[in-house]
């Protein structure tokens, strides 16, 4: 079997990838070690929260920074995919989002300023529609903790919303009585929560905190499946508005992305084949033909015209970080930061010199050498935090990269018949 696209990775980037190909009606497979960072992450698509990075001022206008950032840093992912490309990545994702019924919504020309767990006021771009609500103007605000939830301290969250506002937030506890024997993470409490009995014990405890008119913000943990309906009957039956706000590990508003997503590109025809790492590749002439992994001690062939190589950085264990070098984990292909940068630049105000290593592309999103800037290989595309020359967490621009980067190595991969440029 051949495959017009082979996208190494099931991230946001992998994912993403997948979706711009099958849209041009390509043959895709996702071939993958494990599943991304989206089960741990928010969910939410975090585009450019800080720039220029020195900057502690959160950016409130993302395509305005966005203009500065392609002039100032034309070796950023950014510049590399253009302001055209990123804007067709969002109104793609906003689609499939509302097909996949997870609608997202949000804009390149706003953030939206939205709580994390410890009450720090944080830009995000594209968000479920069910969090679209105004923490900055809301008159009243109540956050709300569940006992049985490890992790999350309301009182401690209300009093960083306190400073941020400048105005009184009140804090509460409730206790659903389940008496589990242990605390439950937020993955279990959502599954409880989708059962009518457990989620009515909830709207009695909200109701005894009296949140009518308020807007409520409480950890996610409003139903891993069926979260739309649960929403929906906490605001109607206690005429208030409810704001979920993305808890540690396991996010279930990750999850909920990782999993409509997954099964979406699965109807639109994508093969996924998730839990073996790419094992060898074979290249020729500077073309990847084959790539290989070992699945119950047999090997198994995918061949594809072009690849998506979407492995998720250090943290997706596609690079890999060893005493004296960053090793590329599927091509060896070279990685931009030297030992000595990454040693004598630890702490750069520009962001963690580990941050900035990876492969670095050309405006094709081809791998190329950093010396020379030849090409690699033609019919590679290199996608999310595997990129080079830019920090995700000082930018908060995780999974803005990673979805805005897909989206185009997706659409170049299925265009294919790429040379050098
Ligand atoms: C805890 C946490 C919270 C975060 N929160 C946010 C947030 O709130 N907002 C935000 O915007 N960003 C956030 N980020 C950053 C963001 O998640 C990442 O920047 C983004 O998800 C990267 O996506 P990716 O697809 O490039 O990589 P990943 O999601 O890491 O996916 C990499 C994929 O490649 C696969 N892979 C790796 N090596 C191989 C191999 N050799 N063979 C086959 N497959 C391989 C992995 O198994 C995985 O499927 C967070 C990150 C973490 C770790």
């Amino acid at each position: 079997m051949m495959y017009d696209v082979v996208v190494i990775g099931a991230g946001l980037a992998g994912f993403s990838a997948a979706l711009a190909a099958s849209e041009s009606g390509k043959k895709v497979i996702v071939v993958a070690q494990g599943m991304g960072n989206l089960y741990s992450a928010s969910g939410y698509i975090d585009f450019l929260g800080y720039y220029p990075t020195t900057s502690s001022k959160p950016v409130l206008n993302p395509g305005k920074a966005l203009e500065q950032l392609i002039v100032e840093k034309t070796d950023h992912p950014y510049a590399r995919i253009g302001k055209e490309n990123i804007s067709r990545s969002f109104a793609a994702f906003i689609k499939a989002s509302r097909e996949m019924g997870l609608p997202y919504t949000g804009s390149l020309e706003t953030n939206l300023l939205m709580p994390t767990a410890v009450g720090a006021l944080v830009p995000t771009t594209l968000y479920p529609q069910s969090a679209e609500k105004d923490v900055v103007f809301s008159r009243e605000i109540v956050v709300v903790g569940i006992k049985e939830l490890v992790d999350f301290y309301p009182a401690y969250a209300a009093e960083n919303l306190e400073r941020q506002l400048g105005r009184k937030i009140r804090s509460v506890w409730v206790d659903l009585g389940l008496n589990v024997g242990r605390e439950l993470n937020s993955y279990d409490l959502a599954l409880t929560l989708e059962k009518p009995d457990i989620r009515n014990r909830l709207i009695l405890k909200l109701k005894e905190a009296d949140v009518q008119n308020k807007l409520v913000l409480i950890p996610a943990v409003l139903g891993v499946n069926r979260w739309q309906e649960v929403i929906s009957e906490i605001e109607e039956k206690l005429q208030c508005q409810v704001l979920e706000i993305p808890t540690l590990p396991p996010s279930v508003m990750g999850y909920r992305l990782a999993q409509s997503f997954k099964l979406y590109l699965k109807k639109k025809g994508v093969e996924f084949i998730i839990g073996f790492p790419v094992s060898y590749v074979k290249c020729t002439d500077r073309r990847c033909e084959e790539v290989g992994i070992i699945a119950n001690e047999r090997v198994k062939k995918i061949k594809g015209y072009n690849y998506c190589l979407a492995t998720g950085g250090i943290l997706g264990e596609g690079l890999k970080v060893l005493p004296d070098e960053i090793k590329e984990q599927v091509f060896n292909l070279p990685i931009k930061k030297s030992k000595e940068q990454l040693l004598n630049d630890f702490f750069n105000s520009e962001g963690q010199p580990l941050s900035h290593a990876g492969v670095m592309v050309n405006d094709n999103l081809q791998p190329v050498n950093p010396q020379t800037q030849a090409v690699i290989l033609t019919n590679v595309f290199v996608a999310g935090a595997t990129l080079a020359s830019y920090d995700p967490f000082v930018e908060k621009s995780g999974n803005g990269v990673a979805l805005a980067s897909g989206y185009k190595a997706g659409v170049l991969a299925a265009k294919g018949g790429f040379s050098d440029e």
